[in-house]
């Protein structure tokens, strides 16, 4: 890449990039983190407070990434952050059972209709692994059908046509996984219910679940059309497989109750992330009372964590979602309209080719001017526009997910000063992605 493609420094960044590339693969913890599909240099923060990140060069950024969607109050909320320190100031991990983590299950329950029991783990991908080990275990049966596009997590079985960084880095597999592992997994393109009676036919008594994003975010926010989700859940029911909502991304974010409180398809089974860990490694998965039964110890299907349930992540987790009322949702809905309206605006004026796309408050931009409805229409999107319009709004302190195959995201603490800075840096990175060229 020439200098002129990236016409500021950040060279306290990069020698933290050196550093770590020295002792690190890639020199990052998560692969789209390293600015692969943008190029330049990965920012490594120091802290953020409120809509703001604060870089190891001192540069402030408006943050649209807010941590992959946990950060759904701002950086640093102080209700958060008394709640974190009250809990550490107890004791990080016991290896017990404890209060905190009966009260994050309860507040989650009370939330989400379907989830009558619910199991906390650490992360989004132990979620979705545990509840596909589990779905098998209920069914006894094997296979599994997912989404192109859509991502799970990096489970081996579902690390097929991937979406979000496995998209990124445009790995169609990946070494490692066995053809065993992947043999059970059948990928179909999204949004196509013909598609999934088909492999159903095709598989006849063999099917454990369909796993999907309860609203694609992994390759740009792609959201479910009419009636597909429904269609899922009946297809299931029909056939005995079970219906498996991904609400990593989507859950406690686009409702107080995630997507199923938008679209009310009752799943059998969910998976959380994120937002419920307010910042720390939690995660979940729950749904049906006589399926949940199943799992060690009152069922043989087994699941543990040594930090499952953690006390310090639940007390982050229940503080934020406890600070989730319908006002917060209605607020962030508000700005994420706002941002979009200026982005729109601003792409238009240059006459740059675009689709902005949204779930709820989720939202991502598309530079092709057609629908975009799965992720072969993805993969059409012109991302060299946006590779010109992320290093311009950076440049003018503005962070955007590093990947044109990301949803964008806000919070509560995004406010008028931080939505004026997005709009003053708009009219540059629309003129910088109208100049771009392949
Ligand atoms: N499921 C979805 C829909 C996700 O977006 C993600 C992560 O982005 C995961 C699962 C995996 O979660 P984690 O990164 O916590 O393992």
């Amino acid at each position: 890449m020439s200098e002129l493609a990236y016409p500021y420094e950040a060279p306290a960044s990069q020698a933290l990039f050196d550093r770590a590339a020295a002792v690190t693969p890639g020199g990052v913890n998560s692969p789209v983190r390293a600015f692969r599909a943008v190029g330049g240099t990965p920012r490594f923060m120091v802290s953020g407070t409120g809509p703001y990140l604060t870089d190891a060069d001192g540069r402030e950024y408006v943050d649209l990434v807010c941590s992959w969607g946990p950060m759904i109050l701002g950086h640093s909320h102080p209700e958060v952050i008394a709640a974190v320190q009250d809990a550490v100031s107890r004791g990080t991990s016991f290896g017990t059972p404890g209060e905190g983590e009966v009260a994050l299950a309860e507040e989650m329950v009370a939330r989400v209709a379907p989830l009558e029991q619910v199991r906390l783990v650490s992360s989004g991908t132990e979620a979705t692994m545990s509840a596909i080990r589990l779905a098998r275990g209920f069914t006894r049966r094997t296979k599994v059908i997912k989404f192109a596009g859509c991502y799970h997590g990096h489970v081996d079985s579902l690390l097929a046509a991937a979406g979000s960084g496995v998209a990124t880095f445009a790995l169609p597999d990946t070494p490692g996984v066995t053809g065993a592992q992947a043999g059970d997994t059948v990928v179909l393109p999204y949004n196509d219910l013909d598609a999934v009676r088909e492999a159903f036919r095709a598989h006849p008594g063999e099917i454990a679940c369909v796993i999907t994003e309860a609203s694609p975010g992994n390759m740009g926010v792609v959201p479910p059309a009419d009636g597909f989700n429904q269609g899922l859940k009946d297809i299931c029911s029909e056939n005995g497989a079970l219906y498996v909502s991904d609400e990593v991304m989507t859950g406690f974010r686009t409702s107080r109750a995630g997507w199923f409180g938008v679209d009310g398809v009752v799943p059998d089974l969910m998976t959380f992330g994120k937002v419920m860990g307010g910042g720390f490694p939690a995660a979940a998965f729950g749904g049906r009372a006589d399926v949940m039964a199943h799992l060690a110890p009152a069922g043989p299907v087994y699941q543990a964590g040594t930090l499952s349930g953690n006390p310090v992540a639940t007390a982050a987790g229940l503080a934020q979602l406890r600070l989730l009322d319908d006002a917060a949702y209605a607020k962030v809905d508000a700005v994420s309209k706002e941002i979009q309206g200026l982005v729109a605006e601003a792409l238009t004026k240059e006459g740059v080719a675009h689709r902005l796309q949204t779930a709820s408050n989720m939202f991502s931009v598309f530079f092709t001017d057609r629908p975009v409805r799965n992720y072969e229409d993805a993969k059409t999107q012109e991302s060299f526009r946006f590779t010109a319009f992320f290093h311009s709004l950076l440049a003018d302190g503005v962070y955007l997910p590093p990947s044109s195959f990301e949803s964008w995201f806000v919070s509560t603490a995004h406010d008028e000063r931080a939505v004026q800075k997005i709009a003053d840096a708009l009219p540059a990175a629309a003129r910088a992605a109208a100049e771009a060229t392949a």
